[in-house]
């Protein structure tokens, strides 16, 4: 197949009218997404955060011998409830053997919980959240009332006896039960929606995150060994409440957090969450946080980002901290509404990510973003490599100072796109794959490479 270029004439940049002359087209809006998302249960929801109350702590170092309490029950009821869902769905432990190290005070088997439903391609995409739970005197609230935010990685003091289990009660139904049925429901309404997805989906339940992210660090550091083509992870963390502890309320907003810098992988896909949420539940907004999490607190999406994925982090708009790391974090503290909406805007996100092409390459083999000033030296030029299953690309702009895209347009079938007299330094680009149902990759953004620094000798030298 040949790909041609194009040449945009030149007032739709300088009128700023492509929105209004390049609408949306009426299969952006995918009736099967529509109906997965309408199918996301309330009750469910419910009925997972209650079981998992039920077992008074998921503590990673909580006991395993109970089959009604502890970590160990816990952990076999979620295998055990997403492998009832669909035959489709491959579930399964993904088991370490993890020594004393940290804050994991003895040697312990850590197993997250996996359910992957294979899509016709290898490349994957994740919703997550954490099933274990901690609580500890005071909570953090005590935490927060300390003088600064706390270094979340600082060491906590040895228990009086490592080898005895942790087993006070730690319901931890908002932190993180919430990311965690979410996470089920979401296996269960994507396995059962008889779509055909491109690429393959991963609900994956972590475990010791309140030891320091460790079931997501090994799980990433597997990821990047075996060279797991890991496009994106959705991480839900504390996604349950819409009652600040400050008696605020706001049950339409959610917070998105996301790696820099400004037009990292991260960052996009934190776009992408806001723009496809926006699209299929209009009713919740996201709010996208340009900073990797709020201060002095860690979560999963961390873990991955560190080691070259690309992860966000959805958090509560508004949270309780007497509640979390707490007893108080019980069934009570949850608005099953807020959290079903917000399981909507992860379904929106991964099923509208899954069903696309992946996003274009826009860099040279040598790390250079494929973008010049050809023909005239003033123009825009911007190439790309093209993505399978594309039939359209869509091209976005902004001025160079901003978060946000301001422009879009779409284009056709083409890897190189030339918009006369606009000056590449003045504005951020990037480009989308489209398929032939409307459905949009994340944003390659054409990105300077950081430079180093050529020391100069003096005299002497
Ligand atoms: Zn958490």
């Amino acid at each position: 197949m040949r790909y041609g270029s194009i040449v945009l004439a030149a007032f739709l940049v300088a009128s700023g009218t492509s929105r209004s002359l390049f609408a949306q087209s009426a299969g952006d809006i995918d009736p099967r997404i529509v109906a997965l998302i309408a199918s996301i249960s309330q009750d469910r929801l419910g009925a997972t955060l209650k079981k998992l109350e039920s077992f008074e702590t998921r503590n990673s170092l909580s006991s395993t011998d109970s089959p009604t309490r502890g970590i160990g029950a816990a952990r076999q009821w979620i295998l055990d409830e997403m492998k009832s869902f669909s035959p489709k769905l491959h579930v399964s432990f993904d088991t370490y053997q993890v020594p004393k190290q940290g804050r994991i005070t003895r040697d312990v088997e850590l197993r997250n919980v996996m359910a992957i439903l294979p899509g016709r391609s290898p490349r994957r995409i994740y919703v997550s959240g954490h099933y274990d739970t901690v609580a500890r005197a005071g909570g953090q609230s005590a935490s927060n009332s300390s003088d600064g935010p706390r270094d979340p990685d600082a060491p906590t003091p040895p228990p009086a006896d490592p080898m005895a289990p942790v087993d006070n009660l730690a319901p931890g139904v908002n932190d993180d039960g919430s990311g965690t049925a979410l996470t089920i429901e979401l296996a269960r309404a994507f396995s059962q929606s008889g779509i055909d997805f491109d690429a393959t989906l991963v609900f994956m339940c972590h475990v010791a995150e309140e030891q320091g992210l460790v079931g997501a660090r090994l799980h990433a550091q597997k990821a990047a060994a075996e060279k797991i083509p890991i496009e994106a992870i959705l991480n839900n963390d504390i996604v349950g409440g819409d009652t600040g502890g400050n008696g605020i309320v706001d049950g339409a907003t959610i917070r998105v957090y996301s790696e820099g810098p400004e037009d990292s992988p991260s960052r996009s896909l934190a776009r992408f969450v806001q723009r496809w949420g926006a699209r299929y539940v209009p009713s919740h907004r996201v709010r996208l946080m340009a900073r990797p999490d709020r201060f002095g607190r860690g979560g999963d999406h961390s873990a991955y980002n560190q080691l070259g994925f690309t992860a966000v982090g959805f958090r509560e708009s508004r949270e309780n901290f007497t509640r979390q790391h707490d007893v108080r974090d019980t069934y009570a503290g949850i608005s099953l509404n807020y959290l079903a909406q917000n399981a909507r805007v992860n379904a929106a996100a991964a099923a509208t990510l899954a069903l696309a092409p992946p996003a274009p390459g826009v860099t040279s083999a040598r790390g250079q973003p494929t973008i010049s000033r050809a023909p005239s030296g003033y123009d825009a030029n911007l190439r790309w490599t093209a993505s399978p299953g594309a039939v359209a690309y869509r091209i976005f702009w902004r001025e160079a100072w901003g978060p946000d895209w301001q422009r879009d347009m779409l284009v056709g079938n083409v890897t190189n796109v030339v918009l006369p007299n606009m000056q590449i330094d003045d504005y951020v680009f990037g480009v989308a794959a489209v398929d032939a149902a409307g459905h949009e990759s994340t944003v390659s953004a054409y990105v300077t490479p950081p430079r180093a620094s050529t020391p100069i000798r003096t005299a002497g030298q």
